[in-house]
Order: C-alpha cells, then sequence, then structure tokens
C-alpha cells in the first residue's frame, strides 16, 4: 500500500502503519531503515520493514523486559544488554540506582547514531550516562568472548531473521548461561506466540537445557501484532519466587514512575494462556 509502511514479518498475516510523514529512509551496513511519523503510534523505527519501537507503546516492551528481571534479582549492578540499539532498554536499565555498569552491544552503529539523531525521547539521555559501556559488534561474538559476570543480560534483538539469526542459537544461549553471574538472569525477546509458535518453542527447548528454571513471560505491546508478546526468562537462581511484598517494596524504593509495570503484572505476567503452555517444550 502506498504511503503505507507494510510489515511482511509472517507468511499470513500482517499490518501496516500510515506513514504521515516520512523523516528518514536509508539502507545503513545492515539493514534497511525508517523513521516515519504515525498519528497513533507517533514516531516508528522500522528495521528491514519490520516495526522496531514506537514512540507511543515502547514503554511496555522496554518496561517488562528492563524491570521484571531487575525488580525480580533485586540487587542487580551489572547488566548486559544484546541490541537495543534505539536506547529504549538502556532508558529503563540506567533507573535502577543499583546498577553500577551498563554493557550494550549493537550490532549496527547505524541504528544507534539514527534513534539519537531521530528518536531522542527514547534514549532520553541513556546514551550520555556514564555507566552506559556502548559496544558495537555482533551480541554472539561478543557473548562468546566476554568475561561474564551479569546480574541480567536482556536480550533486545531483532526477530530471527538477519543479524538477529544468530541471538535464537543454543549456541548463543549456552554463552550468555556462562555469562551470568551466581543467581544471574537472562531475558529474551521472542516474538508473539500466536504467530511465532516454533521460535518460542525453540527458544524454551534450549533454556530448559540450560537453566533450572526456565519459563517465559507475556505483556501486549500493540505494534507488534498479533497477540501477546514472549519474553524468555532463564535462571539459575529463585529470583521468580520473590514475594509480592518484596517486589512492591523493591519497586517502591527504586522510584519508578511506569506506565505499564506494577508488581501486581510483573507477577501475573507469568501466566501463562493454555495456547502458550502448549508450546513449551
Ligand atoms: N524491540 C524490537 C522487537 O521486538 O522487534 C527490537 C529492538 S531493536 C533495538 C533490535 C536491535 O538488535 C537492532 O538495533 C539490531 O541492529 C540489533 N541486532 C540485531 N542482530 C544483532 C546481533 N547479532 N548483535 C547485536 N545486535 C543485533
Amino acid at each position: 500500500m502506498k504511503g503505507w509502511s507494510n510489515e511482511t514479518l509472517h507468511a499470513d498475516y500482517a499490518q501496516s502503519l500510515r506513514i504521515g510523514r516520512l523523516i528518514y529512509d536509508s539502507e545503513t551496513e545492515h539493514q534497511r531503515l525508517r523513521v516515519f511519523e504515525n498519528d497513533t503510534f507517533g514516531r516508528v523505527l522500522t528495521l528491514d520493514d519490520v516495526v522496531q519501537t514506537t514512540e507511543a507503546d515502547n514503554f511496555i516492551y522496554h518496561e517488562m523486559m528492563a524491570h521484571v528481571p531487575i525488580l525480580a534479582h533485586g540487587a542487580a549492578r551489572r547488566v548486559l544488554i544484546v541490541g537495543g540499539g534505539d536506547g529504549g532498554m538502556a532508558r529503563e536499565v540506567l533507573k535502577h540506582a543499583s546498577v553500577e555498569h551498563v554493557t550494550m552491544v549493537e550490532i549496527d552503529a547505524g541504528v544507534v547514531a539514527f534513534s539519537q539523531a531521530y528518536l531522542p525521547m527514547l534514549s532520553q539521555g541513556a546514551f550520555d550516562d556514564p555507566r552506559l559501556d556502548l559496544v558495537i559488534a555482533d551480541g554472539a561474538a561478543f557473548m562468546r568472548e566476554t568475561a561474564g559476570g551479569y546480574d541480567v543480560i536482556i536480550v533486545d534483538s531483532t526477530d530471527p531473521v538477519g543479524p538477529g539469526e544468530v541471538l535464537f542459537t543454543d549456541t548463543f544461549y549456552g554463552h550468555a548461561r556462562a555469562a551470568l553471574a551466581e543467581g544471574g538472569i537472562l531475558v529474551t525477546q521472542n516474538g508473539v506466540p500466536f504467530l511465532q509458535g516454533a521460535e518460542l518453542t525453540n527458544t524454551m527447548r534450549a533454556f530448559k537445557a540450560l537453566f533450572p528454571d526456565w519459563t517465559c513471560y507475556l505483556a501486549t505491546i500493540p505494534s507488534y501484532a498479533g497477540g501477546p508478546m514472549a519474553m524468555g526468562w532463564g535462571s539459575a537462581g529463585t529470583a521468580r519466587q520473590t514475594a509480592p511484598e518484596v517486589l512492591r517494596a523493591r519497586f517502591e524504593a527504586a522510584g519508578l514512575d511506569t506506565g505499564y509495570y506494577t508488581p501486581e503484572v510483573h507477577l501475573g505476567a507469568f501466566a501463562l494462556p493454555g495456547y502458550v503452555r502448549r508450546l513449551m517444550p
């Protein structure tokens, strides 16, 4: 459709967003990057025509990928973000005063540069935070070589096509497991199970072999069409059993002003409907 951004991620189902105003359109070294304005979603970033993030609803994804593991952990000091070039994940992670150091490994310097120029509301100054160390590299190669010791690892990747594909392999998950400190937590973006069930099953099969505590949790993000999105959770610790009153106390102590995350939503997000449970190995 002319004048629309047409997403072709799924074989039988697509979404289109009207391009109110095209702000940027270019081929980076790795992918086609577009930023445009949409009346409902605000500024929208697409990579190879797949929506990555929008101004209006990114808070849901970023809050749930950052605050769930960090508040469940309770004392996260070192956090690794894989992907995350728009800076929204770093923004949420850095809201935690307990976090002393964030390493962000993004393969595409172009995404970082364009996001800073055209989507500054995503990072909100996160790239200038002295606690953030930005590494431009393939996350899989980085994970193979890192000395590790991370309390929380967040894989804020594209879908398993193109450069993001390696971030959905058993080898990558194995290296991520090894890079976690004791009691550490790995969370991964795992697509929309209604449409990408095999993707979730594959990740969960790998997690089952690696982690004593493995599952996924859900959040509904309007611009990732097709129902709630699954976020993979793997840990060798007991953070998922954190009591509701402890989570609430940590949430209040952190002083977070959230639009989606609450301790109750955190706990409820792990309640999986039957069709998602059936995708579990
Ligand atoms: N939230 C989005 C979603 O669910 O579709 C994805 C966010 S976007 C910030 C994902 C980022 O992962 C992109 O900037 C992309 O360049 C990066 N990326 C893809 N493959 C990568 C890899 N192998 N290593 C590091 N970053 C990668």
